[in-house]
């Protein structure tokens, strides 16, 4: 496990997990195009930065797990677990992919 990327939000576990988005499922980190780190949700983004999330390609290694901290592309990410631990990622996160994709 590296630990060479860091996630950024409030409240969060070891795992990714943050004050808004806290199930079991929800551990990956999304980036944000602009200041290009990773953060919990885009509500901690907001919070912590003076910008909106600005979305990303969707090709771009944009999504961190927050078990293993391996890094994917969106394709990757929307098999809805993670290809190194396994890690289930939490499906309703589609509500939201107009936020953090173009
Ligand atoms: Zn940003
Ligand atoms: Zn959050
Ligand atoms: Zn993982």
């Amino acid at each position: 496990m590296s630990n060479k990327y860091k996630i950024y939000g409030l409240d969060l576990d070891g795992s990714g997990r943050c004050r808004h988005y806290h199930s079991e499922q929800d551990i990956v980190a999304l980036a944000c195009a602009q200041c290009q780190q990773y953060f919990a949700c885009y509500s901690c983004h907001d919070a912590l930065r003076d910008h909106q999330f600005v979305p990303t390609d969707q090709g771009n290694s944009a999504i961190l797990c927050g078990n293993c901290y391996h890094v994917m592309d969106f394709e990757a990410y929307s098999q809805n677990a993670c290809p190194v631990c396994h890690h289930e990622f939490n499906p309703r996160c589609e509500l939201h992919h107009d936020i953090y994709f173009k």
